[in-house]
This record gives structure tokens, sequence and C-alpha cells, in this order.
């Protein structure tokens, strides 16, 4: 492979990135090229890291580098309640506001029909099943407030309350 190939391979990679167009693609490759071996190294070590040992917590969905992630762990959180988003980015971002203090659950997108998405598209089965062996009072629904967000929260409403568990959202 010639020098000139592996740095368009490196340009075409990063270039694929969200939000790097091929100007920032262009600086980071140079960047890099002209940063010394380690520090490329620890970047590319953290790269494959994430990709090895991180998957989905076995109960709520959310990102887990255990069998269960650090919240589902964590045995000061209130039990009772569990907020519903669709990605696990978004339990980052409520966790970020520090004015939550119960369990999540990761549905893995929200339903929609244009993309071919439904209820059993999603983690939806594994919420009910949550709602039958956990001590669950009250499911607090965070979808976005977009039309696919709202169709998914009225799904869920539907689905939960007759349960006998209060849905909020
Ligand atoms: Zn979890």
């Amino acid at each position: 492979m010639t020098a000139d190939h592996s740095l368009q391979i490196l340009l075409d990679e990063l270039g694929r990135l969200p939000g790097i167009g091929p100007k920032s693609a262009q600086r980071i490759a140079y960047y890099l090229l002209e940063s010394d071996v380690e520090e490329a190294r620890r970047l590319a070590d953290a790269i494959l890291s994430v990709k090895e040992q991180v998957h989905f917590c076995s109960r709520c969905f959310n990102y887990a580098t255990g069998d269960e992630c650090a919240i589902c762990e964590d045995s000061t959180r209130d039990t009772t309640r569990i907020c519903v988003v669709g990605e696990p980015r978004d339990v980052t971002a409520i966790e970020r506001t520090g004015s939550y203090h119960g369990l999540y659950h990761v549905l893995g997108g929200v339903i929609s029909p244009m993309d071919k998405i439904g209820p059993d598209q999603l983690h939806i089965r594994e919420l009910l099943a949550r709602l039958g062996h956990e001590d669950i009072h009250e499911v607090i629904i965070a979808t976005n407030p977009n039309i696919e967000g709202e169709t998914t929260a009225s799904y869920l409403a539907r689905t939960i309350k007759p349960l006998g568990v209060e849905v909020s959202r």
C-alpha cells in the first residue's frame, strides 16, 4: 500500500463519521500524521475497546460493560420508577440534568411505520416483562416530542395503563 493510498483510506473513513466533512477529515488526518505513534494508538485503542467491551444492559438496554449497566447496578436508585427513552444517548441527557433517580428502559428506537419499525422491533415486550416481575409503580415516557415519539408514547400508555401502573409523559 502506498503512503498516498493509506492516507486516502483514513480520509474516507473519517469523512464517513457524523458531522465531519472533507475539510475536518483532512484536518484530523494531518493532525494524526504529525502526532506521535502513541497518541494515534490511544485513539485507535479507544475506538476498538468501545466496540469490543460495550454492549447492551440485559435489563434496560442501556450501554453496559458488565451484564447490567451502571444505573441498574446502583442500589441507591429508586427502583419503583422506570423512565422509557428511545436511545441510550437519551439516558445520558436525562442523567446530565441530575433530577431523576429512578431506573430506565431503552426501547432501541421509536415506532415509525415509514421505516417499518413497529412495537415488535422495539424492546417493549421486555418492558412489559419488567412491569410484571419488578415492583414498578410509575412509568415515565420520555420519548422525543416528534410524531414518532408521540406515537410511541400513546402506544405505550394504552398498553401499560390496563396493567395498573401509573403512566406519565
Ligand atoms: Zn440497565
